[in-house]
């Protein structure tokens, strides 16, 4: 940890590392990726595939060393001539070896707690300051203050028609049932739709695929994720016609190994078009990435993004389980994996050897117009006096959450209630399994005549100030959880 408690350092990603991020294109072909890997490895156990691999590294050797040499004396040269101009900046007196392993990185003064991030950066002295690489990686302390003011702007970002054009362009690709023998593939659509969405705004994607079930059995029926493996492009995985789905993620990544999960599920039941069930979540994290995204924020902690397959029920099966694929993807530890394959290329986080998740922040029908209950939000508070008799503890930290959705509501005056946890009803379920502290943020049912799970549910029953609300509430969370130590200074 940086030990500069009296400035905030820099909340702008190098924009050598940033470049070299939006460059990547991180496929979502895993088993591709295998595929090639395996074909190399073939390649270089052959005589043949050795010597070629020799004279590539010998070639490789001899370029670099050219250019390293030529690098050194075209510097050295522009050091005398800075020196000869009596204008020898600090950077220098450094050797050409110190250099090398140096970076830029720009310091952000602000001084206002409700300055833009655009009035911050011109209020900024910004420096060019140099620092070792070693300490890149390391987490920044940024004061309390600067977290806020970073977290009102982020929040005041939040674009309800952004909300509304998601929504609507989400919710004509059609229903997107994950059922068992499902004759509708709009699910794959749909969920094609949301991941080219995000590499429009440039943050990376990646599918997990899983089957679910085969010709003569659904597991999701029996809980059954060992059965569940992932499959195969060629087997069109990921569409319920061949009882497959998929998990999609996205990633903002960090510096440490801590990870804040927040998710959504994609697919609905089957006759329902889902716009609050849960479209309504679903499109408020893509606008939650869009914020992000542009304001390039270097996090210290990751924000991993999850749209779930197979969450809902299957309709045969009453003990079938909720959310199989927030189950899968904590099964085994898939997760690791997962995270692997989003930050191979990321120079801090690919270091990591294990992530570990801090929380898991889940929406349900957050855009509920039409509403049961008298206060607009439901946010889960373990301490509620009628906790779930089945789960004797809330994982440690949970409360911290509520807090912290409780701290902007409250800010912001905007009408909420501590609600009784309903772990066994959402993909909070798996994270509660694994011990990870987790909470539902939640406009709620509607009133009769009720269209929860009903052909009803559409864009008519949104109300997408409240939706604007709850989409705020858990970027300002974000942000916290984000940018400070994560759950352990809330
Ligand atoms: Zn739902």
């Amino acid at each position: 940890m940086n030990n500069n408690n009296s400035l905030p350092l820099s909340i702008l990603n190098n924009p050598s590392i940033n470049k070299e991020y939006d460059n990547i294109t991180i496929t979502d072909d895993y088993e591709n990726n295998q595929l090639q890997n395996s074909k190399f490895n073939r390649l270089i156990h052959t005589t043949f595939g050795k010597i070629i691999l020799g004279s590539v590294i010998i070639l490789g050797v001899g370029v670099i060393g050219c250019a390293i040499t030529a690098a050194v004396i075209l510097s050295n040269r522009n050091i005398i001539t800075a020196n000869n101009d009596t204008t020898t900046s600090t950077s220098n007196t450094f050797t050409q070896q110190q250099k090398c392993s140096l970076v830029t990185t720009k310091t952000i003064l602000p001084n206002t707690a409700n300055s833009s991030i655009a009035q911050l950066t011109t209020q900024a002295t910004t420096q060019l300051t140099l620092k070792p690489t070693t300490n890149l990686c390391e987490p920044y302390r940024f004061s309390a203050d600067f977290i806020s003011s970073v977290a009102n702007n982020l929040t005041s970002q939040v674009n309800k028609q952004s909300l509304q054009n998601y929504l609507t362009n989400l919710l004509a690709l059609g229903i997107r049932d994950n059922q068992y023998n499902s004759s509708s593939n709009s699910f794959v659509v749909a969920s094609k739709h949301i991941k080219a969405k995000i590499k429009e705004l440039k943050s990376r994607t990646f599918r997990q695929r899983f089957a679910y079930g085969n010709s003569t059995i659904d597991y999701r029926e029996i809980g059954l994720f060992s059965h569940a493996q992932a499959t195969s492009r060629k087997e069109k995985s990921c569409n319920p016609i061949n009882n497959a789905s998929c998990n999609l993620y996205s990633l903002i990544p960090g510096r440490t190994n801590n990870v804040i999960v927040v998710g959504a599920h994609l697919d609905t039941v089957v006759s329902s078009p889902g716009a609050n069930d849960n479209g309504s979540s679903v499109v408020a994290l893509v606008e939650i990435i869009r914020i992000l995204k542009s304001a390039n924020l270097q996090l210290n902690n990751s924000i991993l993004f999850c749209f779930w397959g197979s969450k809902e029920r299957p309709t045969s099966g009453s003990k079938a389980i909720i959310g199989f694929g927030s189950g899968f993807f904590l099964h085994n530890n898939a997760y690791q994996d997962i995270m692997k394959k989003l930050i191979r290329n990321d120079p801090c986080p690919k270091q990591i050897k294990k992530f570990n998740i801090q929380c898991y922040l889940n929406l349900e029908l957050i855009g509920t117009k039409n509403r049961k209950h008298s206060q607009d939000i439901n946010i889960d508070d373990p301490a509620h006096d009628k906790f779930p008799k089945y789960y004797e503890k809330p994982p440690a930290g949970t409360k911290k959450l509520t807090e912290l959705y409780a701290e902007f509501l409250t800010q912001k005056n905007i009408n909420f209630f501590r609600a009784k946890p309903n772990p066994n009803v959402t993909d909070v379920l798996s994270f509660y399994a694994k011990g990870i502290p987790s909470l539902t943020i939640t406009a709620g049912k509607d009133k009769a005549p009720s269209c929860y799970h009903q052909s009803c549910d559409n864009i008519t029953g949104i109300d997408f100030n409240l939706m604007s609300n709850i989409t705020q509430t858990v970027l300002y969370s974000l942000v916290h959880l984000s940018l400070g130590d994560g759950l352990s200074n809330i």
